[in-house]
């Protein structure tokens, strides 16, 4: 074989062809050309812990799921129109993971088309057009995914430039929102009643709600209590659809639960999931109800060319069987909680460390330059992480001051792996960066 070219060489290729807003990771980034489990090794044949893979659910390289697919391959791939029954199995599988009565199925390729075709369907059944979104989220590129996404840290024009029928109201966060602590719930139900109110005064109808149950693009902060209960029937009193985007939080990374909704305990009218779901193959999914499902007739059929497709299809069902074979959402569970707990304990000795987000193997460590005043310290992390990174470890900034740890590895994450994590963030912080 002829050697690798150097990664400052490739790196030089990519950025001539490969279109400019399409960012990569570090200023100088290893050639990663293999992956194991939650390691990934350059061309030079270091390892790295992959602490920031929120697609790998059942880990880099399955055998299992590898097989699969070249299996798959070499038998059949085409489309969703033809009869097979990998495309019966999958949506069967889903339909039996979501709630009773979200039995309907649309499988699509990816989170933002999945979150797209989830807003269409808010439209095509209440006959309205405004969505509601939460402020600080990120739900998707396309047209509709996108204009409900306003996060400044993705597009830093996004709460400027949102179309007149998204109505972003602010973000039920915690930690360092306009409101505090877990008493905070009326104070950001109040601020959602408000903001449908200028609509009621218009006269003008919702169309849905669209949010994460656990808030992601923060880090991975739990909504406060009750507040999607009484958030979800405010918007279903005005004839509107409950969307819980499940791209990140779903399919068993919180480890607690299968779905993220479980921990506000709701029921959403539309589930969307992608990124796990398929392991990096792109894969995405809308499941609910048979009545919303079938709104979308009015405008037609709908088809999407790789949408459920034999392979795609397989994939599914074999990441699904890993997941359960290898217990990966209690795995999730236990070395999830044991890292948090080595990290809430760094909080004890260093004041920058604010506060340790979230459950099961979704955390989010948030740095802090006052624990008083809560300045985020942004440039503090985004060295963290290039530090992190010379130790062996991959780890990224998140959040809309990109302080945040963003923490969201494999789900076969091992318990060494865990402690090799805390133990290199530990030495960061005591050597400074
Ligand atoms: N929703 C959430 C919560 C996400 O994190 C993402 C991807 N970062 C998306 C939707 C979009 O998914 P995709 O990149 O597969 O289009």
């Amino acid at each position: 074989d002829a050697p690798l070219p150097a990664a400052g060489e490739l790196l030089q290729r990519r950025q001539r062809h490969f279109a400019r807003p399409q960012k990569n990771y570090y200023r100088q980034p290893p050639q990663i050309e293999r992956g194991w489990k939650e390691h990934l090794f350059d061309v030079e044949g270091r390892a790295y812990l992959d602490m920031v893979n929120n697609v790998t659910i059942v880990g880099h390289g399955h055998p299992r799921l590898s097989a699969a697919v070249g299996r798959q391959w070499s038998l059949l791939n085409t489309n969703s129109r033809f009869h097979y029954a990998s495309v019966a199995e999958f949506s069967e599988r889903l339909a039996g993971l979501a709630p009773e009565g979200l039995d309907t199925v649309f499988l699509v390729n990816s989170g933002s088309e999945a979150n797209d075709l989830a807003i269409r369907l808010a439209w095509a059944y209440s006959g309205a057009r405004h969505m509601l979104s939460l402020l600080e989220a990120y739900h998707g590129w396309t047209v509709a995914s996108d204009a409900v996404s306003t996060s400044i840290a993705d597009n830093p024009q996004a709460l400027t430039t949102r179309p007149d029928w998204v109505h972003a109201v602010i973000s039920p966060n915690t930690y360092r929102g306009a409101f505090r602590g877990e008493g905070s719930t009326v104070d950001y139900v109040r601020a959602v009643s408000e903001k449908l109110e200028e609509l009621d005064q218009r006269r003008e109808g919702l169309a849905g709600f669209i949010c994460e149950a656990v808030y992601g693009n923060a880090g991975g902060i739990p909504l406060p209590p009750g507040y999607l209960q009484a958030v979800y029937a405010t918007v279903r009193a005005r004839g509107g659809v409950c969307i819980a985007d499940e791209v990140q939080v779903g399919y068993g990374r919180l480890g607690h639960h299968f779905w993220g909704f479980e921990e506000q305990r709701v029921v959403p009218d539309i589930i969307t999931v992608a990124k796990g779901m398929g392991n990096g193959h792109p894969l995405g999914a809308v499941i609910t109800r048979r009545e919303i499902a079938e709104a979308l007739e009015k405008e037609g059929y709908f088809f999407s060319s790789a949408g459920g497709s034999p392979v795609s299809s397989v994939v599914g069902l074999t990441v699904l069987d890993i997941l359960h074979d290898e217990a990966l959402q209690e795995n999730a569970r236990t070395v999830g909680d044991h890292l948090k707990v080595r990290l809430q304990a760094l909080g004890e000795r260093f004041p920058m460390v604010g506060a340790v987000h979230g459950m099961g193997l979704y955390l989010g460590v948030e740095f802090v330059r006052d624990r008083e005043t809560l300045e985020p310290a942004t440039q503090e992390t985004a060295a963290i992480c290039d530090r992190l990174l010379e130790l062996g470890v991959i780890m990224q900034p998140t959040g809309d001051h990109l302080n945040v740890l963003k923490i969201k590895p494999p789900l076969c994450l091992s318990r060494e792996s865990a402690d090799f994590f805390a133990e290199m963030l530990e030495r960061v912080l005591d050597d400074g960066w």
